[in-house]
């Protein structure tokens, strides 16, 4: 019993009950939630500034916008995603008619991370309302400007027995996790992934693992280098590099090295300019810790762009690494900030043979001109997602299911993948009375006396 029990224990009689369920009921909450979100936008803004100094452009493209988008998709779709499915029956099942009916879980937990506070907290709470279920949201201590926004947003604006917003840390987090919910929803590390399972299966709850991972970014010889360095320096220092699908790291042919640094050295430039240590537009690194243990990879290798640091503004410009090897210790962990290491090869199979030696990334993007390398990679390396020339950009389309595989997760969400991840598959056979096949009786004439035990 904790303070959430009760609530919980409310949350779950709700669904029940039949009060959240009807789908015009929660068309109607889909579209409540997106004005409510419109009229709190600016003091959403507000606070996703004052946690990580990110400008307005970054947090509508990357948080607000593709939560509308997801908002939009879900009114469009839900009624038909909600019908009972009619499906086939082998000729064993004849006279039977076989149906899929799709049920709300009922109390769901969603625990969310920092590094997208908005984005990464409301596009599930949108998939488990549209199934139909009562939400608690937990979301990071580390962005806590927007989790009281978000706090105070959903406690004036809905009932909480339909959504409700615990704040707090690991303490707070860990005493939900106690709790007997009926779905968990987890996006994060993979040290707290595994805490969070662990605790779930003590009531056999069922959970979606959002990880991360070091995911590679391997530019051939055939690649158009200006688009590659164009969309890798986007998709890399956007929320300067705090991103769990960031190219982690460049895997480049040797022979294209020098010409694509130069490329990338110039789009930089043009992004955050000569320098980029003094862009107020461009955002901070969430905390002292993060801060420390990433200006530790600034001695691997040799820093070809960038390098500048401020910690009291905590600021890490966008860096360049290059001569590195697995051995660095920047190649040892996820770097989950705007530092790129890169590593070179000769032959596709090196890479190939080296990233499978390591534990599956969450997303992989391919820069090349030649559908045989793409191929190749896709079929030979396991991964989450990703992308063929361009980096990032999968996550955003609600028609591509979203998720890990291995140690960077599992599950998968956002548009039908999240419909179906917060709704359990009911399957349901009708029989005829009209008629019976004797066959299926082993009392009958026809019966199995002839097998000899
Ligand atoms: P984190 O695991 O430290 O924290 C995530 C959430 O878990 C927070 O709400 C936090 O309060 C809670 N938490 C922390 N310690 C806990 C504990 N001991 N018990 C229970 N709950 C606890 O992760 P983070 O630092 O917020 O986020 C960074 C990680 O998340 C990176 O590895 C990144 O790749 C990953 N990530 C993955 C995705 C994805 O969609 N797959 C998206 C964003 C971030």
């Amino acid at each position: 019993m904790s303070e959430f029990t009760a609530l919980i224990e409310r949350q779950k009689a709700n669904v029940l009950a039949n009060k959240t369920k009807p789908v015009s009921d929660r068309i109607k909450l889909l579209k409540q939630l997106k004005s409510v979100l419109k009229k709190e936008e600016e003091k959403l803004i507000t606070a996703l500034f004052r946690d990580l100094n990110k400008s307005e452009f970054d947090a509508y493209t990357t948080e607000i916008g593709i939560v509308y988008t997801e908002i939009d998709f879900f009114i469009k779709h839900l009624r038909s995603w909600s019908k009972r499915k009619k499906v086939k029956a082998p000729l064993s099942h004849t006279g039977t008619r076989s149906y899929i009916y799709k049920e709300a879980y009922g109390s769901v937990l969603i625990i969310s991370p920092w590094n997208y506070p908005i984005q990464l907290a409301i596009a599930p709470l949108i998939g488990a309302i549209a199934a139909g279920n009562s939400v608690i949201l937990k979301p990071s201590e580390l962005t806590d400007a927007t989790s009281i926004a978000l706090a105070k947003m959903f406690s004036e604006n809905f009932e909480e027995e339909q959504i409700f917003v615990v704040q707090g840390g690991p303490e707070v987090s860990k005493t939900l996790l106690a709790e007997d919910f009926d779905y968990i929803f987890f996006t994060g590390s993979e040290r707290v992934g595994k805490l969070v399972m662990e605790a779930a299966a003590k009531n056999l709850t069922p959970v979606t693992l959002e990880l991360g991972g070091k995911s590679p970014c391997i530019v051939d010889d055939t690649a158009d280098l200006k688009v590659a360095a164009k969309r890798i320096a986007w998709g890399k220092y956007t929320n300067a590099g705090q991103t769990c699908v960031a190219p982690d790291y460049i895997y480049i042919d040797k022979k294209i090295k020098k010409e694509f640094l130069e490329e990338l050295k110039r789009t930089v430039f043009e992004l955050y300019g000569e320098e980029p240590i003094d862009n107020d537009r461009y955002t901070k690194i969430v905390s002292e810790k993060h801060f420390d243990r990433l200006i530790n990879f600034l001695s691997n290798g040799f820093t070809v762009l960038g390098g500048k640091t401020n910690r009291e503004e905590l600021v890490i410009e966008p860096t360049v690494l290059t001569d590195i090897s697995w051995d660095d210790h920047v190649m040892a962990e996820e770097i989950f900030g705007p530092i790129l290491p890169i590593l070179e090869y000769e032959q596709l199979a090196e890479v190939i043979g080296e990233v499978n030696k390591r534990p599956s990334p969450l997303a992989l993007y391919i820069f090349s001109e030649s559908d045989e390398v793409s191929k190749q990679i896709i079929s030979s390396i396991s991964f989450g997602g990703g992308c063929i020339n361009d980096v990032i950009y999968h996550l955003s389309s609600p028609f591509l299911p979203f998720g890990g595989v291995g140690s960077s997760g599992m599950g998968s969400y956002h548009g039908k993948a999240s419909f179906d991840t917060f709704s359990h598959s009911k399957s349901i056979m009708k029989q005829t009375t009209k008629f019976d096949i004797a066959l299926r009786y082993g009392t009958t004439k026809n019966s199995l006396k002839k097998i000899k035990l």
